[in-house]
Parts: structure tokens; C-alpha cells; sequence
């Protein structure tokens, strides 16, 4: 019969010992004998060892819920526009290209293009994309730029067995699809390095591979006049290449849209500027087509 105020007690005494908390802990601490100030915060050593940042951000918990339970709701992925129609046997089109980001540079390289209305490509290594630059990846994605492999750490393909060739290329292909929902359907081998070894895994990977036809050189020459000057000498159907990585480029960019909006160009992806991508294959530039071809023929003195 006095059972019942037996347990009553044990649970307020339970009670008060959970809510005095830290200072009960800190008793207890001195009681092993610990040193003043070190003992004090006894539930603390649990919080500092989970409650650093990466514990605390949501998206970095939801994708480590999503990685232990696939069907755990990931990250919100971000919508991107309906796919345009763009006639560039017509247009004067122009695919501006970045590579080897996203970095710090790559929101400035977003809001320039953005004042353009330009859309581009971004060839990105798996590693730079962290927790501080995710976001640049879904801007992208909901401006309408493409996303395209560039390795995961800049390794040059053409010197890689196969299977460390599909390692470079599919956890940049995870990374990409985890953080933005996106499966990319080009890549670029770093250095332009390639070989019949690359040609046969991009193809296996659905990957076509993108060259350039215009190389502005902006990682060796930091000027922006310079990068500004070989990026307006584009011709229609040329992909240039640059690095969204280096300031320079992102002080050049305003000046040569300027330069190439004057000369009446439209901006694409490398997609719409080449169409129907055959993977494995390489494109340095939008291949003349029959019409095309007829057109020019049809022209004198050309
Ligand atoms: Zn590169």
C-alpha cells in the first residue's frame, strides 16, 4: 500500500536531479576529485562533442538521413526553367563555358550573367563543392545554366585506368545529383586531355565530351582586358572557355558581354548550342549542319 508513494518520491527526486542538471553534474564532478573550473559544465563535453556546425546544419543532417535511409526526404532541389528553344542556325550563339568552380567567385560570375540575361555552362570539380558553395550549384540550376562533370579533383583522365576514370567522374556525378537533383549529360576532361580510354567510359557514363573552340587563357593571364578581348573575338557556334575561380575573369565578364551583346550574340548552354549530344563524342564547336553548310556554299565569295 505505500508503494504508491514510494515511486512518487523516486520520480520527483528523478525529477529534480534531471533539472538541476549541470550544477548536480558538477557536484558529482568534484566528488571524482576533478578540478574546479574544468568540471562545471558536465553535460557540456555531449553538446561540444555533437553540437559542432556540421552536426547542427539541417542539409548536412538530411543528406546523411538520406544516405542511411534512401527514401528519406533529401534537400530541397531546385527547379529549373522550361528547356528554351533556340535556333542558332539562325542566332548568333555564343556557349560561355567556367570550369574548375564553383568557388568564391562563382555568385558574382551568377549575378553578372543573370544582368545579361545570359545562360552558360559550368564544367565543376566534385571536391569544390562544399557545404559553402552548394548553393551556387542550385543557382545555377534555377537560372537555367547547365552543369557539366569536370572530374572530382582535376586529374588528368587520359593517364587513369578505368576504373579510377569512372570514380573521377561518378562521385561528381553523385555530389552533383545529392546537392542539385541534376544527372549532367557533358563533361570536360581537365587539361582537354583525352584519349580512346576516356571516349569509351564517357560514352558508357552518357557523357559527351566538350572541348572549346576559344581558349581566353584567363588562368594564365590574371588581366581582365585581355580575357575581355580573346572572349569578344567568338565567332557563332563557339564554345569559349574561362574559370569562374579567378577574379579577374569575374571583372572581364561584365565588359565582354558588353562586347558580345553589341555584336548581337545570344547566350546557350553547351546543350542548346549543339543539340541531340552523342556521348563519348568530342565538340570543340557547334558542327555546321547540312542547311548550314548549304547556306554558306550558296553564298558567293565565301
Ligand atoms: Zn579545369
Amino acid at each position: 500500500m505505500r508503494i504508491g508513494p514510494v515511486l512518487l518520491s523516486l520520480l520527483l527526486l528523478t525529477g529534480s536531479a534531471e533539472l538541476a542538471g549541470c550544477g548536480r553534474g558538477a557536484e558529482r564532478g568534484a566528488e571524482r576529485g576533478e578540478a574546479g573550473p574544468r568540471v562545471l559544465p558536465m553535460r557540456a563535453p555531449a553538446a561540444h562533442r555533437f553540437g559542432t556546425r556540421a552536426h547542427f546544419d539541417t542539409g548536412v543532417l538530411r543528406m546523411r538521413l538520406a544516405g542511411i535511409q534512401p527514401r528519406w526526404p533529401g534537400p530541397r532541389m531546385p527547379v529549373a526553367p522550361p528547356p528554351r528553344q533556340v535556333d542558332c542556325e539562325r542566332l548568333k550563339c555564343v556557349a560561355l563555358t567556367f570550369d574548375d568552380g564553383p568557388g568564391e567567385q562563382t555568385d558574382k560570375v551568377l549575378d553578372v550573367l543573370a544582368a545579361h540575361h545570359a545562360r552558360a555552362t559550368f564544367f565543376m570539380l566534385g571536391e569544390m563543392i562544399t557545404e559553402g558553395t552548394r548553393e551556387f550549384v542550385r543557382r545555377m540550376v534555377s537560372e537555367g545554366h547547365e552543369l557539366g562533370n569536370h572530374s572530382w579533383d582535376h586529374a588528368s583522365l587520359a593517364g587513369l585506368s578505368p576504373e579510377a576514370l569512372k570514380r573521377e567522374l561518378g562521385r561528381t556525378q553523385d555530389i552533383v545529383r545529392q546537392v542539385a537533383g541534376v544527372r549532367m549529360s557533358v563533361m570536360r576532361p581537365p587539361y582537354g586531355a583525352t584519349n580512346h580510354e576516356v571516349a569509351a567510359v564517357t560514352k558508357q557514363e552518357g557523357l559527351a565530351q566538350i572541348l572549346w573552340a576559344v581558349d581566353t587563357l584567363d588562368w594564365r593571364d590574371r588581366n581582365a582586358s585581355v580575357v575581355a578581348k580573346r572572349c569578344g573575338d567568338a565567332k557563332p557556334g563557339d564554345i569559349v572557355l574561362m574559370h569562374d575561380i579567378h577574379p579577374t575573369t569575374v571583372q572581364a565578364l561584365p565588359h565582354l558581354l558588353d562586347a558580345l551583346d553589341h555584336k548581337g550574340f545570344t547566350y546557350v548552354t553547351v546543350s542548346e548550342l549543339l543539340g541531340r549530344l552523342v556521348p563519348g563524342k568530342e565538340y570543340l564547336s557547334r558542327p555546321p549542319t547540312d542547311r548550314g553548310l548549304q547556306a554558306k556554299e550558296a553564298r558567293p565569295g565565301s
